[in-house]
């Protein structure tokens, strides 16, 4: 036994871990985010020396109900909230410089748009973020799973007759994300909406980014991405990240971290291992696939990686090296 938890230590030691998505800015106060949330998956104090960079996502609940000005006052008050507790820790920072990814003694946050219904039928508001100075909002998910004044959510996946991609508005705040060099984040996308957007962005060079979502292929929630959206992440120089959601890996909803594993193989055999990574959902689900219970588990999927037939690098790599990479190059 002894053996093996010095065995356990090697091998965490030999990654860095970097995270594409999840929700806990959204459930802890700053206090709790810097010192530890009891009931959470993940906060500041698990992540330090472990995590070198973890996406925070500022989801607004009830988005489409609030007034744009009410929705722009609570993403600010999100980014102060985040600045905060990375102060209190003394431990992380904000991320604004993609290209500084991975590059810091802390753990970095880069801030991060879920669904953006509640800018009032004008995308140009995007920008009022960055006049106020808050430039490490660097990640724009168009959508949350229902339609919005942008074009389709991944609800309308369900009925693909209904599914009408993106509108005027939503083409326009592609092209101007692209143009401005910020990423355009895919997940909760609905296909055509995808297929839209990528065009564009590919129009402009610029890969394309999902930093949430499983494989249809062997789950068929319609949240998943099918096998011709993986490859072309894969063809853009893009990256996908692999989420923690029991409903994505098993139709059941019974899953564990060996399913979670054989989506992120699934995934790298048809968008290239280099452009798969973690996209964990911690703190959107309330239960987790059994065999994690948060982010001070990450070792555990390092090795249900190894297991699902990924090499040492691979796994490295699907942990943490292809998001920092990815980042840098953007
Ligand atoms: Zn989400």
């Amino acid at each position: 036994m002894a053996q093996d938890n010095i065995t356990d230590n090697i091998i965490e030691e030999k990654f860095r871990l970097a995270d594409a998505h999840c929700d806990t800015a959204t459930v802890l106060t700053p206090w709790r985010l810097a010192f530890g949330g009891r009931e959470s998956q993940l906060d500041l104090a698990r992540l330090i020396g472990r995590s070198k960079l973890q996406f925070m996502a500022c989801w607004l609940s009830g988005g489409a109900d609030l007034t744009p000005d009410e929705a722009m006052r609570r993403l600010r008050q999100h980014l102060l909230d985040l600045r905060y507790a990375a102060a209190l820790s003394g431990e992380a920072e904000l991320l604004g410089d993609l290209s500084a990814a991975g590059e810091s003694g802390k753990v970095q946050l880069l801030p991060a748009l879920e669904g953006l219904d509640y800018l009032g039928g004008d995308w140009r508001r995007v920008d009022k973020l960055y006049e106020w100075g808050f430039r490490s909002f660097r990640s724009f998910g168009l959508f949350w799973n229902h339609d919005s004044f942008l074009g389709c959510g991944a609800a309308a996946n369900q009925t693909p007759a209904k599914d009408h991609g993106l509108t005027a508005a939503g083409r326009e705040l592609v092209l101007h994300l692209a143009l401005e060099e910020r990423l355009v984040d895919l997940a909760h996308a609905s296909e055509q909406s995808f297929w839209q957007a990528a065009e564009l962005l590919q129009s402009k060079s610029r890969p394309l980014f999902v930093s949430h979502a499983c494989c249809r292929a062997l789950c068929g929630h319609w949240r998943n991405l099918t096998d011709e959206q993986l490859r072309a992440v894969g063809e853009s120089g893009g990256m996908v990240g692999i989420a923690l959601v029991p409903q994505f890996l098993q139709a059941s909803g019974a899953a564990d971290i060996s399913d979670w594993a054989r989506h992120a193989a699934h995934a790298a055999k048809l968008a290239g291992a280099e452009h798969v990574c973690l996209g964990s959902d911690f703190d959107g689900v309330d239960r987790l696939p059994a065999g994690i219970g948060g982010v001070e588990d990450a070792g555990v999927l390092y090795r249900a990686l190894l297991s699902a037939g990924f090499d040492a690098a691979g796994a490295r790599g699907v942990m943490g090296e292809n998001l920092l990479r990815f980042l840098r190059r953007y």
